[in-house]
């Protein structure tokens, strides 16, 4: 899936910074900040597995920046994890957290790990091991991790009980996406996808486009893709003809039922041979003739390999990093609208902040109440950001840095750092 096997996400998440740098005119000592991570911890992390064997694992925690307030930033799970992956991710957590105007900063974890090849048992070692060894640069007022890529609310479970006996008291704020029982929020699960699909409601109002009807392509089944194909069609009226996972797509041009491919992907791993649709490789779900494309799965996946045959009217990147910026650059030229990651997928980020302020003042929102806040932020940052592109004559990814890296820049000057 990946197109240049020396694709570095951190080289395209300082090109982006750079560009953006260039047209604020930054002031240098505050650019060159800006573009290395804060603080980096690197651990090693023994398990004991179920044979009876110890196996090594390296983790990482990552607090890029923490100017505007505590660290915020998902913990992943992958083999293929890479410190420069988790150190793009922690700097776009900073753009996306200052973007939303939320008062926190940005940062990231992951663990090199197949987690499918992992027993529960084994899990739940690994990621207490991971909080022993990171829990001492964690906490509300530190820097707060969540669900990402093959993370779950059972993981944040686990890290927050193992975290409340290193402190000696239950410390829920110290991590979201936890279940409802352990000081988890109403509407967390679906955040991310319904925050993106705000922005896409309010991009069908800019762009004067009807969205009831549009057909849609998702690719990445996980929490971000799966939740987007369920609400695409209730809040918007969507019909998704094809969505895929890691082992590949399905497309069927009448339309795919939510529930049906929902149950079929639950009892058979995926959601490839679903009955009644054509398996289309991921690839080729790229490049659909659709009204709206969701990339919801990895890095890099619009390219300048396959960037012309993008034919889709909207690209809603619920997955961080998507779209190389030389692709962003085609795309821009052919008139294609994206709605950013750092602003597409900001949902997630805004209801864990809100799951933070109800843990810290331990009074729980009802739903509706959090859907409605998530609508109110996302909608006003949708605003500034394609506003600032139609006045700048400029891409919405790039307005998004210029707002998010001022803002970021604003506090590191007033606290005196650069
Ligand atoms: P997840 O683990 O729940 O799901 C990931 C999905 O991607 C799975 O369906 C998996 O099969 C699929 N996938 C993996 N490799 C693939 C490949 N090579 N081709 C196609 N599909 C592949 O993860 P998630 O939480 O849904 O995250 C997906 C993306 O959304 C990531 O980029 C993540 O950083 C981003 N994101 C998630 C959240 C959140 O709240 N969950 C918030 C912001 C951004």
């Amino acid at each position: 899936m990946t197109y240049q096997t020396t694709f570095n996400p951190f080289d395209m998440a300082q090109q982006q910074l750079d560009e953006a740098a260039e047209v604020l005119q930054l002031d240098p000592a505050v650019h060159q900040l800006l573009r290395q991570p804060l603080r980096e911890l690197h651990v090693t992390l023994p398990v004991k597995m179920d044979d009876g064997s110890t196996r090594i694992f390296q983790g990482f925690r990552i607090q890029y920046n923490d100017a505007r307030g505590p660290g915020k930033g998902g913990i992943r799970y992958h083999v293929a994890e890479t410190v420069d992956t988790v150190r793009a991710l922690a700097a776009w957590m900073t753009w996306k957290t200052a973007l939303l105007d939320l008062p926190l900063g940005g940062a990231k974890g992951g663990i090199i790990c197949d987690p499918k090849a992992l027993s529960p048992g084994e899990l739940e070692r690994l990621s207490r091991a991971y909080i022993r060894q990171v829990g001492r640069i964690l906490g509300l007022e530190k820097d707060v991790p969540a669900p990402d890529v093959y993370t779950t609310p059972q993981i944040m479970a686990w890290m927050a009980d193992e975290f409340a006996f290193q402190q000696g008291y239950n410390a829920f704020g110290m991590i979201t996406g936890k279940p409802l029982a352990l000081g988890g929020s109403a509407g967390r699960g679906d955040a991310t996808a319904r925050g993106g699909l705000f922005c896409l409601r309010e991009a069908g109002k800019a762009l004067n486009l009807e969205l009831p009807g549009a057909t849609a392509a998702i690719q990445g089944y996980g929490n971000a893709g799966s939740f987007a194909h369920k609400l695409g069609k209730e809040m918007l009226g969507l019909k998704v003809v094809a969505v895929s996972d890691s082992r590949g797509g399905i497309y069927q041009p009448d339309g795919l039922d939510y529930e049906q491919v929902y149950a079929h992907k639950a009892g058979t791993g995926s959601v490839v041979n679903f009955p009644g649709a054509q398996n289309i490789t991921n690839e080729a779900l790229l490049e659909l003739d659709v009204t709206v494309l969701i990339p919801a799965a990895l890095e890099n996946v619009i390219h300048e390999g396959n960037a012309a045959d993008i034919k889709a009217t909207f690209i809603i990147e619920l997955a961080n990093g998507p779209t190389s910026p030389a692709a962003d650059r085609i795309l821009h030229e052919r008139g294609a609208y994206v709605i950013p990651d750092f602003l597409c997928n900001a949902g997630g980020v805004t209801v864990s902040y809100f799951e933070m302020v109800q843990n810290a003042y331990n009074y729980y929102w009802e739903e509706s109440v959090v859907h409605e806040r998530l609508d109110a932020k996302m909608t006003r940052a949708f605003w500034q950001v394609h506003q600032l592109a139609t006045e700048k004559k400029v891409h919405n990814r790039l307005a998004a840095y210029l707002l998010a890296v001022s803002r970021v820049a604003e506090a590191v000057r007033l606290r005196g750092w650069a």
